[in-house]
């Protein structure tokens, strides 16, 4: 009966977990589990189809399960924005009170609790998480210091108790990111990831976002559809990637290979960030699988890492230094995003490659996101709010409290530093050396200048010299500018000629 349910219970896309925390403890006949599909919201940016149909189908499904768990659901499907249908629900079940978990986006939870019409709303904490603000906080030792990843990393390890004995690491090092650098050489048999179908669910979903956000990047069909948008399903990929892809994860964790979407990746993330796994659960699953010998510990250790020590530290930056960490702009970056970021269409092997993985999938592995789009938006000076929106929009795990560390922190270094102590700048060596892709490329990984030179490489000694105030002081970037140092002037004079000559270009829309 509608007049008995008092108590209404917020549900966002990114929440649908069993475990959230609002759903506990609450009297399932006094309850009902409210949830929109908001047209206006996915009009905010140009998501990705691809992800905007895993949303909205991860919501359905994730409603039909509560419904058979005996909760009552209030779904609006297909609406125009959030008001309206919050205040359908509001009219029609007259709740005295709301529930929701805290959202995972700055100031998006005290937007919500407003919009209630004044009704009290308890917000429960996020449970998609390990750490706690005090595990971070207790690291500091002043306000302007700033944690590691690596000490923040090894608390977590002893917290959580994984790969460790007593408060020693398994295995005698905490990290063996030595042995996650493998180039690919000649290994290209990696396998594909496990599939998961389009039910009849996801195909109206598909048919509803290809209605409404035509215009989106993306092509989103019923027979191409492959990703997880249950619970089950999603176990049935992780347990899959366990059996067949973690023992090789860590050695070929750097290594990109043409037409190679995930190498050994686990494509988790999206499941992770929407609440169908949990990063807890699946690190106790990795350690299994290295203490029943089916996978060796250098690549155990680096898949934990990703979860409990980057996921969390990720996590922990974004809600210390927002809201205005998004916006800084440490490097004074101000080129603005070539339109071959959104078209795919250029010259350079690399670049191409990893756009054609995120137009054709929202996705591309870690390297091609830091040291391939990353990097380039590093050297060409790329706007960083631009180049946030450009991620955040384009990667089916996309979330603001992600996107805004790794990009303005990781990769475009303007937040000063805190992310990382150096910069992730690389000229075309390390991309020849970590892929087949120089090889395909019309460019020469070895010239700087001249025609042919690979871009990467002006951009790079460019990159150095016009931010020599910023990191003259930095000790990690001192072999950096002795060789920069070796340069003669003619030589610097011309790398500023080629770096410009690109930064033009790209500002015309010409192709590089
Ligand atoms: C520019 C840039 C943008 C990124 N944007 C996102 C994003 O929007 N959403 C997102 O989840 N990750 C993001 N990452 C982090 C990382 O690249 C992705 O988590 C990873 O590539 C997802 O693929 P996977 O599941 O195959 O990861 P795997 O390589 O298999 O790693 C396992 C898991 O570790 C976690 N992880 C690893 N590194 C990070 C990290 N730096 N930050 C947060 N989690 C991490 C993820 O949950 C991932 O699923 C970004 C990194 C960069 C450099
Ligand atoms: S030559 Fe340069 S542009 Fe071409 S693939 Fe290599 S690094 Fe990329």
């Amino acid at each position: 009966m509608i007049e008995q349910r008092t108590t209404t219970i917020w549900i966002t896309g990114d929440q649908c977990s069993h475990a959230n925390s609002a759903l506990l403890d609450c009297d399932q006949d006094k309850t009902t589990v409210l949830m929109i599909e908001s047209i206006a919201r996915a009009r905010q940016r140009p998501y990705h189809k691809h992800k905007l149909v895993l949303i909205y189908s991860v919501m359905r499904h994730f409603a039909a399960e509560l419904t058979e768990l005996g909760w009552h659901v209030d779904y609006y499907a297909e609406r125009q924005d959030f008001e309206s249908a919050l205040s359908e629900h509001i009219d029609r079940y007259r709740p005295t009170n709301f529930r929701m978990m805290h959202q995972s986006e700055y100031g998006v939870t005290e937007r919500m609790t407003a919009a209630l019409e004044g009704l009290p709303c308890t917000v429960t904490p996020h449970c998609q998480f390990i750490s706690s603000a005090a595990d971070f906080e207790s690291l500091h030792k002043g306000e302007y210091s700033r944690v590691t990843m690596e000490n923040f990393y090894r608390k977590m390890r002893v917290k959580t108790g994984l790969l460790v004995d007593g408060r020693e690491p398994v295995g005698g090092a905490w990290n063996f990111d030595k042995e996650n650098r493998n180039p690919p050489g000649s290994v290209h048999n990696f396998e594909a990831p496990l599939k998961s179908p389009a039910d009849d669910t996801t195909a109206a979903v598909i048919d509803m976002v290809n209605k409404h956000f035509p215009e989106h990047v993306g092509v989103v069909s019923r027979e191409s559809w492959h990703l997880a948008v249950t619970r089950r399903d999603a176990l049935a990929e992780a347990a899959d990637f366990f059996d067949r892809r973690l023992d090789q994860f860590g050695p070929y964790q750097d290594a990109m290979l043409s037409g190679q979407v995930s190498m050994n990746h686990s494509m988790l993330s999206a499941y992770i960030n929407t609440g169908l796994l949990h990063p807890l659960e699946l690190a106790r699953d990795a350690e299994q699988r290295y203490l029943d010998g089916t996978a060796r510990l250098s690549s155990v250790e680096g898949f934990i890492r990703q979860l409990i020590g980057w996921r969390e530290f990720i996590w922990r930056i974004y809600w210390r230094l927002m809201p205005e960490y998004r916006k800084r702009n440490g490097l004074k970056a101000t080129n603005r995003l070539p339109a071959f970021f959104w078209s795919g269409d250029t010259d350079m092997f690399c670049l191409r490659e990893a756009l054609t993985h995120v137009r054709e999938h929202a996705y591309s592995h870690h390297i091609l996101r830091l040291m391939v789009l990353g990097n380039f938006s590093l050297l060409a000076g790329l706007q960083p709010e631009e180049v946030n929106d450009w991620f955040w929009a384009m990667y089916i795990d996309g979330y603001d409290w992600v996107m805004v560390p790794n990009v303005i922190g990781m990769v475009l270094h303007a937040d000063g530093g805190y992310v990382g102590t150096k910069p992730y700048a690389a000229s075309a060596n390390y991309i020849n050396k970590m892929s087949d892709y120089c090889k395909k490329c019309v460019y020469n990984p070895k010239l700087t200048t001249g025609k042919g030179a690979c871009p990467f490489n002006a951009l790079y000694w460019d990159f150095l010299d016009r931010n020599q105030d910023s990191f003259k002081t930095n000790h990690r970037m001192q072999m950096s500018y002795a060789n920069l140092r070796r340069k003669s002037d003619i030589e610097v004079q011309k790398i500023r000629e080629q770096a410009r000559a690109y930064i033009k270009a790209m500002a015309a829309g010409d192709r590089l």
